[in-house]
């Protein structure tokens, strides 16, 4: 509501593309966006993450598992209807949002250790999962997740994005058909994870890892050991984007964590 608030007012030059030359609206010039915020025009979203880590709380379980997944549903499930509960009360489309979550996902890991303290398997890591996503160290095969995603992606209509972590795919370029494949017939969005790493200094091209030193995890080339970051290219789809940045420790031990699925 506070989002909803602070944006009442906001006049349609404030974004001319988007509010007057038909990107979202055609207002007149100085008109307050304010009718748009009503009746389904847009929504507001509510991002929510480590559906995962609830679940295994709650039930002992992975939500993967079959006795585990109604319940990873009702969560879901009840995060929909409260937004239908809302906007009836209020005529504001309220929407449930698989977020990226990006470094964040450190900030809220140190949060909950700070007030559940550490639960093995729950809070004792430097990150949680994003969104409703099978955790990113589960043995499961590209097709089989996809197709577990596929019911939560539904119950996440504010956004949603699953992936698949690939290895070289440059020789097998039929395998990547198929799963690009299996995607369009069984799920909404969904991306493969690739690496794309170059290290400056002895130019090995191939994926460059992540190493433990003294309690911290820094990149190092697996070839000539450099650890210089401004020599290192690194990218890795966090979630939402591939990025370049190198990330927190948070986010580094869930890429660190990660297994392949193809
Ligand atoms: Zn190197």
């Amino acid at each position: 509501m506070c989002r909803h608030n602070r944006l009442k007012g906001t006049l349609s030059d404030a974004a001319p593309i988007l509010w007057q030359y038909g990107a979202c609206a055609r207002l007149k010039k100085g008109e307050p966006i304010d009718k748009l915020l009503y009746g389904g025009y847009s929504t507001i979203s509510l991002g929510y993450a480590g559906l995962y880590e609830c679940v295994k709380y709650m039930t002992g379980k992975p939500h993967t598992d079959p006795s585990a997944t109604p319940f990873a549903l009702e969560v879901m499930q009840r995060m929909n209807d409260a937004c239908a509960q809302w906007k009836a009360e209020t005529n504001i489309s309220f929407s449930i949002y698989g977020t990226p979550l990006e470094s964040t996902t450190y900030k809220f890991a140190k949060c909950l250790q700070k007030r559940f303290g550490i639960i093995p398997g729950i809070t004792d890591r430097n990150y949680i999962t994003n969104s409703y996503h099978v955790h990113v160290s589960e043995e499961i095969d590209a097709f089989t997740k996809l197709k577990f995603e596929a019911d939560f992606q539904k119950l996440s209509p504010g956004g949603a994005i699953s992936y698949v972590e690939v290895p070289n795919m440059q020789d097998n370029l039929e395998a990547v058909i198929q799963v690009m494949q299996f995607i369009y017939d069984n799920i909404m969005y969904a991306e493969l994870n690739t690496k794309s790493d170059y290290c400056q200094v002895c130019g090995y091209d191939g994926e460059i890892s992540i190493v433990e030193d003294d309690g911290k995890l820094v990149w190092e080339c697996p070839k000539c050991h450099n650890r210089d970051q401004s020599k290192l290219n690194v990218a890795r789809r966090t979630c939402g984007y591939i990025g370049t940045q190198f990330w927190n420790q948070g986010r580094t031990q869930e890429i660190k964590d990660r297994v392949l699925h193809l």
